[in-house]
């Protein structure tokens, strides 16, 4: 008897945890609590410094502009701003947003967050046991997206210029991958950035190879130090001489971390054979994006955005500078961590040894919080790992927090 004919129970006492267990899809049960929502909550108490959480900084956000973009499409649009409308996404935007790249609108896709991006397009990329190659560590909430599929991982070694292409290379020689899911800007958890000449390799590699390549860039615009480099779609893009369907890689990016995030606009853009199915699969998942929200955001790419693009990243880069300074003066020989050059996190390597989940325990009575790094890794591991998140602290709580942090490492070093 398979789990969906087992019968339902007959008496009271067969409510209990087998039963709803029984009751639910092997897709289902391959799900997973994202592993940090729950530590998250112990982190929550009001006099806990968190440096755990990955929010944009709500103080900066755009207010009156969005209020004043409200307006403006009750006015402009009517009842069309509150009526259903098409999957693809509202014209203007779309547009916008291919302007940007140079291609047609019709190979951009608007999505409900680039999450909704991550799982639709696990969805109608990866069957089970498909080899998904992903860095070490990774966007865990791109775990969580793929894992009802039941991708085979495998992961890519990296180190502070992120992916590392050699490897991959060799990888490639005996792995048939279906699918390279990177984060290749200030990457969420490390903060590290794929260096230009690895981009070209890791482009040249994956085409040669057949394999698809998921970029996801939310961070990219928030660079604060440093030369902005070619996102891959873009190398990729520009080696097809421009033709958009001659192209490996599918580009994922997001209005959340440039502009807010409770609107959840963001986007894909990719050949059309991608873009079609996409449209098929959010068809099925929620129609289509807010209307109201995408003829607000197009309202704001113009003068907000831009704007709004550099208040973030002054911001998050004296942030960051604060918090990299006070790491340098508290934390114990032995602590090693990255220098982002965007974004809004940085990650910590303890001495092997360290588990940073129980550490957490004794950060938190010193009254500051992190996430522990082992849930970023596919295939298990880095439990001497962290990561920080400097996008909503002030500089006294980075000051305070960051030197017990060190206090809690030094101890746990001895
Ligand atoms: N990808 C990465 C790498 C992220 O860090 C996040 C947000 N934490 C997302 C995707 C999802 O962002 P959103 O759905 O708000 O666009």
């Amino acid at each position: 008897m398979t789990t969906t004919d087992r019968p339902a129970p007959a008496t009271e006492t067969l409510w209990n945890d087998a039963f709803w267990a029984s009751r639910l899809s092997d897709r289902a049960g391959n799900m997973t609590a994202s592993a940090i929502r729950e530590i998250l909550k112990i982190t929550q108490e009001p006099d806990v410094i968190s440096f755990a959480g990955g929010l944009p900084a709500p103080e900066l956000f755009p207010m009156e502009a969005v209020r004043a973009a409200f307006d403006t499409v009750m006015t402009k649009y009517g009842p069309a701003a509150l009526q259903y409308s098409t999957t693809e996404g509202h014209p203007p935007l779309r547009e916008w947003i291919a302007a940007q790249s140079g291609i047609p609108a019709r190979n951009v896709q608007i999505m409900t967050g680039s999450q909704q991006g991550l799982d639709l397009l696990g969805k109608v990329l990866i069957s089970q046991g498909d080899t998904v190659l992903v860095e070490s560590p990774t966007y865990l909430g791109a775990l969580q997206s793929f894992q009802p599929y039941r991708p085979r991982y495998v992961e890519m070694p990296t180190d502070e210029q992120g992916i590392d292409v050699d490897a991959l290379e060799a990888l490639l020689a005996h792995t048939p991958a279906k699918l390279l899911y990177a984060v290749p800007n200030f990457q969420n958890p490390t903060g590290r950035t794929l260096s230009l000449e690895r981009r070209q390799r890791l482009v040249e590699l994956t085409a040669r190879h057949g394999v698809m390549v998921l970029e996801d860039d939310p961070y990219g615009k928030l660079r604060f130090t440093g030369e902005d480099l070619p996102s891959l779609y873009q190398i990729a893009l520009d080696k097809a001489g421009g033709d958009p369907e001659r192209v490996n890689v599918i580009y994922s990016s997001s209005f959340s971390k440039t502009l807010v995030p409770g609107l959840r606009d963001a986007w894909v853009q990719a050949a059309m054979p991608i873009i079609q199915k996409l449209i098929q699969a959010k068809q099925g998942a929620d129609l289509h994006t807010p209307t109201l929200n995408q003829m607000m955001v197009a309202e704001l790419v113009g003068d907000t955005l831009p704007r709004q693009i550099e208040i973030v990243k002054k911001a998050y880069g004296e942030r960051a500078q604060q918090m990299l300074t006070q790491i340098a003066a508290h934390f114990p020989e032995g602590a090693e961590y990255t220098r982002p050059e965007g974004g809004m996190f940085l990650w910590v390597t303890l001495p092997e040894g360290i588990n940073t989940t129980t550490l957490l325990a004794k950060a938190v009575e010193r009254k500051v919080a992190y996430v522990p790094g082992s849930p970023f890794f596919a295939l298990g591991g880095g439990e001497n790992t962290l990561r920080l998140s400097y996008s909503s602290a002030g500089p006294e709580q980075i000051q305070r927090g960051i030197r017990a942090l060190g206090e809690t490492f030094a101890e746990a070093l001895g």
